[in-house]
């Protein structure tokens, strides 16, 4: 078995201001490929500490992962630490030079001088392409280790890792490419426990798969895996107990493997070619967020309204004094209101909204902090909700805006 070791630099990992995302990333991509991690160091840009991590590495693994400090700054050094240490001279490359020109014509900016330092490269190493940056990777196969130094940002790190890095490493250590086969089933409306009661005596798996329930953020995922050595076997395998444990789960699964919640509902929105209009209370603007985080949603969302203050909610939203008065502003009855009202306003299909109590402060006896009610009005009709969440503010806020999302889900799924 391959072994490999993982290196993170950057100060700001020491420190805590930034997350070490990277190994994560690194060390799961790995595992698929059946290669062992070893050990992971994370290092400040400092030529001492970078050199001790790369000496460490070439010590007890085949493979050296790095990422960051291959800016163009003072502080990014690892190229120049590496060939140091490997023994090779940096030659500057002419067509990353190109590369770099263009990024910058590209952006009508000057190319910095400092920048032609990530064009230098060994002469025996292959320059890895950053198609989203101007920092390039560099591979590198000298005394039988295979040293591959990735750019810090993790969107950039990613690609490079997935569309050049990993293949190669496939090539050089003659690896099979990973025959796992996964499939994540996405649930929202029931809780971790429920979820297991349903499961029954299907959590007892066949030889062939592995079962895991991850729970994050009012989301369930039933997690397969199958990873016998036979392609066939594991495709069986999934599709056939994968079956049965969506038919006991039905209307709560809301998508599957990479598919989340706004995706999904984005999808069946187009496709019937419904427009949306949200009013929001305490959720103050996450689910317009959440919906507009997927580009092209101009298509079925209309916009929204952040309506926070009982006076907002009668100005701008229409909601009657005598509801407010007598139900408050946390109650069906307002949900409905701002719901239908929302709708009419904006002449849209659906109307979806949400009111509650998201805390720590404002809750009572009889309205609790967690006491949320989602309305969703549509031609013809409409539902109120009423939730009673746990978890903190920020919780309780995230799944009451992925509650009102999944209402519409089911409506549109089931009920038109
Ligand atoms: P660098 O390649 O050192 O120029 O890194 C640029 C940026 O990438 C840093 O400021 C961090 O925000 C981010 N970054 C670097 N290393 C990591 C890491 N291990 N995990 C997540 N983000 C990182
Ligand atoms: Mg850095």
């Amino acid at each position: 078995m391959k072994k490999a070791f993982i290196i993170s630099t950057g100060t700001e990992l020491l420190s805590g201001s930034t997350l070490d995302s990277n190994s994560v990333f690194l060390s799961r991509k790995l595992g698929e490929l059946g290669i062992k991690v070893v050990g992971k160091s994370t290092v400040g840009d400092n030529r001492e500490q970078i050199s001790r991590a790369f000496i460490m590495g070439m010590e007890s693994a085949d493979t050296i992962i790095s990422s960051g400090g291959l800016g163009p700054t003072f502080d990014d050094i690892t190229k120049n630490v590496v060939c140091e240490l490997m023994g090779c001279g940096l030659e500057l490359r002419e067509d990353e030079v190109k590369h770099l020109q263009e990024y910058f014509e590209l952006r009508k900016r000057p190319m910095p001088e400092i920048n032609l330092r990530q064009a230098m490269f060994p002469a025996q190493a292959i320059a890895l392409k950053n198609s989203r940056g101007t920092a390039p990777g560099m591979y590198l196969k000298k005394n039988n280790k295979i040293i591959i130094l990735l750019p810090g940002p993790p969107r950039e790190m990613t690609g490079m890792y997935t569309e050049q890095a990993e293949p190669l490493i496939i090539k050089d250590f003659g690896l099979k490419p990973p025959d796992i086969l996964t499939k994540n089933i996405k649930i929202l409306g029931l809780s971790e426990s429920q979820v297991e009661e349903r499961l029954g005596d299907l959590t007892n798996m066949p030889e062939c798969l592995t079962i895991a329930l991850l729970a994050a953020n009012g989301e369930i995922h039933i997690r397969l895996t199958a990873e016998s050595d036979e392609r066939d076997t594991n495709l069986k395998c999934l599709a056939e107990h994968g079956a049965k444990i969506i038919d006991r789960m039905g209307r709560h699964i809301f998508a599957f493997d990479d598919e989340t919640l706004v995706s999904k509902v984005a999808g069946l929105l187009q496709r019937r070619d419904l427009k949306l209009a949200v009013a929001e209370s305490c959720t103050g603007g996450l689910l317009s967020k959440m919906i507009t985080e997927l580009a092209g949603s101009s298509a079925y969302f209309w916009g929204g309204v952040v309506s926070y203050s009982n006076q907002s909610k009668q100005r701008i939203l229409g909601i009657k004094e005598a509801t407010l008065n007598k139900y408050g502003p946390v109650s069906s009855e307002t949900a409905w209101e701002m719901a239908e009202n929302i709708r009419n306003i904006a002449g849209s299909d659906l109307g979806l909204s949400i009111t509650g109590i998201a805390g720590p402060g404002g809750g009572s006896a009889e309205k609790p902090v967690g006491l949320v009610y989602i309305g969703m009005a549509y031609n013809g009709g409409g539902d109120v909700k009423e939730l009673r969440l746990g978890g903190g503010r920020d919780l309780i806020r995230i799944i009451s805006a992925k509650s009102a999302l999944d209402m519409l889900r089911r409506y549109i799924e089931y009920r038109l």
